[in-house]
């Protein structure tokens, strides 16, 4: 599914839209370039968990934040990671199985460490405000959130 964004705030409803529509125990995987808008959804997603948006900001350098909305929202950023190794002894994903909510920007960088995403979208820029993103649910038990994303387009 491709949905398209013409601002930073219609990225943050659709992010609204997907923690609002979140039980737990989903992993949500978010590619695309530095600026592409991975943290502006992570704001609509706690935002949909109840948290307030200005409490969310790329965990650059301390790789996790962990919030505490209806749900758990685990916020991983992977970004300064060079080698998945250097994952190897961190417990970053240790609640994934749990009943929280995880957000993971820069997931190819943590390589194979990084649990199999739940919903993987990937943002690109189309022109100065507008974003194209993909979203693809590879693996069992997503659904309710490619439906949420698909209500969301339709309204
Ligand atoms: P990332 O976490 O991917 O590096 P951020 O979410 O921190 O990116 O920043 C995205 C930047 O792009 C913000 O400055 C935001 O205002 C801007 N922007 C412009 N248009 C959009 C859009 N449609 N969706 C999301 N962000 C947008
Ligand atoms: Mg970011």
């Amino acid at each position: 599914m491709i949905l398209h964004t013409r601002s930073p705030e219609q990225t943050e409803a659709l992010g609204e839209a997907l923690g609002a529509a979140c039980r737990g125990g989903e992993v949500i995987l978010v590619s695309g370039d530095l600026g592409a808008g991975k943290t502006r959804l992570a704001k609509g997603v706690g935002r949909g968990l109840g948290l307030s948006p200005e409490e969310i900001t790329s965990p650059t350098f301390t790789l996790l934040a962990v919030h505490r909305g209806h749900l758990p929202f685990y916020h991983v950023d992977l970004y300064r990671i060079v080698t998945p190794d250097e994952l190897a002894h961190l417990e970053l994903f240790e609640e994934v199985e749990g009943p929280g909510v995880t957000f993971v920007e820069w997931p190819e960088r943590g390589g194979d460490r990084v649990p199999e995403a739940g919903l993987h979208i990937r943002i690109t820029e189309e022109g100065a405000d507008g974003r194209a993103l993909t979203l693809e649910a590879p693996a069992a038990g997503h659904d309710h959130l490619l439906e949420a994303a698909a209500a969301f387009a339709a309204a």
